[in-house]
């Protein structure tokens, strides 16, 4: 397992790329138990290597307060880090990437996304059949671990030619060990920087029955106890505390779930749509700096009180929320008593695609009419939830979220030039009203030069789309839908 998810090493990728993309096919036909155990003897698929370059003459938006936006600056990179950002910088060896006309800013990071149910996209409608929960629940109890990896590659590809270079893939259909682990070798197959967040089964455990603690603590072992590039964390997905189809939970199993993760280190995320779930973790004294809160839909001031004592922190869904619970959270509030906030796209079932451009272009615009008041909030504010407070939200900010010397070098470069976005005024607007994936001319997660002149370099897009079409055209079949 340590060699598998060490991509970094050069020797390793060699081997792969002479063993051929083995690592593809899934496990749909064996146990759980079985295939866990497999999932040691696969390979990663070939992702492009780590090389040196320089971005030269680009419009760059570091994120970074200290080093603040660099008009016709550059980029040095070298084996996955960033080394300097600036004016005239000099290299004697590595590629030269032209960066003039387009705008240069960290890659954008989604900080809450069901990744498997992707392919359910332009199926989700309305009523007691085709409702988003509905259909989840129906689909998601036929899933095999091959369709759970299919839909997760399909998901991180988009989102990787789209301009987000980090996922917290809150994965909430773990039907047993082995749809943990091809949901986990999707992501590294990609290489989508993550958290994967081991959740419950569609179709939810019995409310007083605690979550498969002894499969998390095997993922820990198997895929994130050996050194790493550190692509990949873990964290723990946890169940809502009501009656939706994600699986009602009695507030003691709950705890024992919260224990059970917090006993093996690992971040607990947790859906709190609605009134009271805040109050509630309170006075439990389940709230921590460790808890990341999704759905701020209900929170009132004191729910914000509870928040900042806690230091939780918050990430709210721009699409999903106007969907589901009509409403847009106020992110406005949550920023003037200092909490830490992101954004996420929650599930392309509901909004069609995973496009952070179009949810910080909602989003702006939904806290306008929430406050109406078009000075509320500022299109870098916005930027900033999709780039470093995403980051801090998933304790990766040593590593990612900005364009600061010493970091992982993740980072985007979008076209200023073309006809959507031209002429280029304030960047920073341009990024969040204009730009669509299809600006999105070249992307790096790691060093690793993932998409380039508008084409991915390594992934089989054609291969990613077709399969994923098969598996939900089969789990159709299955479920009748
Ligand atoms: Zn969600």
């Amino acid at each position: 397992m340590k060699e598998a998810i060490t991509l970094s090493r050069r020797g390793f990728l060699n081997a792969v790329a002479a063993l051929g993309s083995i690592g593809l096919i899934g496990c749909g036909t064996q146990s759980g138990q079985q295939a866990a155990v497999a999932a040691k003897d696969r390979v990663a698929a070939k992702v492009p290597d780590r090389g040196e370059f320089l971005v030269r003459g680009a419009q760059i938006l570091t994120m970074d307060p200290g080093l603040g936006d660099i008009a016709g600056g550059d980029i040095h990179v070298r084996a996955g880090e960033i080394v300097a950002v600036g004016k005239d910088l000099r290299t004697a060896s590595g590629e030269i990437i032209n960066g003039r006309g387009m705008i240069a800013l960290p890659g954008l990071i989604d900080t809450h996304s069901h990744l498997w149910n992707t392919p359910l996209r332009n199926l989700v409608d309305e009523g007691p059949k085709m409702g988003y929960f509905a259909l989840t629940l129906a689909l998601g109890k036929e899933y095999t671990p091959e369709d759970m990896y299919r839909g997760v590659r399909l998901a991180a590809a988009e989102m990787l030619y789209s301009g987000i270079t980090t996922v917290h893939d809150w994965s909430h259909n773990v039907r047993g060990p082995a749809y943990a682990d091809a949901d986990i070798r999707a992501l590294r197959d990609t290489g989508i920087r993550a958290r994967f967040s081991y959740g419950t089964p569609q179709g939810g455990l019995p409310a007083d029955q605690t979550m498969d603690l002894v499969d998390l603590a095997r993922v820990q072992r198997e895929w994130f106890s050996a050194p790493s590039d550190r692509l990949l964390t873990l964290g723990m997905a946890a169940r809502s505390l009501s009656d939706s189809p994600r699986g009602a939970v009695t507030t003691p199993t709950l705890r024992r779930d919260w224990d059970g993760a917090r006993k093996l280190g690992l971040p607990i995320t947790i859906h709190t749509g609605g009134t009271g779930r805040v109050a509630l973790l309170e006075r439990e004294g389940m709230l921590g700096p460790d808890v990341q809160l999704i759905n701020p839909t209900g929170f009132d001031e004191a729910d914000f009180a509870r928040i900042v004592k806690a230091k939780a922190h918050v990430c709210l869904s721009p699409f999903a929320e106007m969907r589901s619970s009509f409403v847009s959270s106020r992110l406005v509030d949550m920023l003037k008593h200092g909490i830490l906030v992101s954004i996420s796209i929650d599930t392309a079932a509901i909004s069609g695609n995973n496009d952070m451009f179009a949810h910080m272009h909602a989003l702006i615009d939904t806290q306008f009419a929430i406050y109406k008041n078009p000075t509320s909030l500022s299109a870098r504010q916005v930027l900033e939830l999709a780039t470093i407070n995403g980051a801090r939200d998933l304790d990766i900010a040593d590593r990612a979220g900005s364009l600061t010397p010493g970091k992982r070098a993740d980072l985007i470069l979008v076209r200023a030039t073309d006809l959507n976005m031209a002429p280029l005024g304030d960047p920073v607007q341009a990024i969040v009203r204009s730009a669509q994936p299809h600006n999105v001319d070249t992307v790096v997660v790691d060093g690793r030069i993932v998409k380039r002149g508008g084409q991915m370099t390594a992934l089989d897009v054609e291969k990613i789309v077709r399969e994923a079409s098969e598996s939900l055209a089969s789990l159709r079949v299955r479920a009748g839908v």
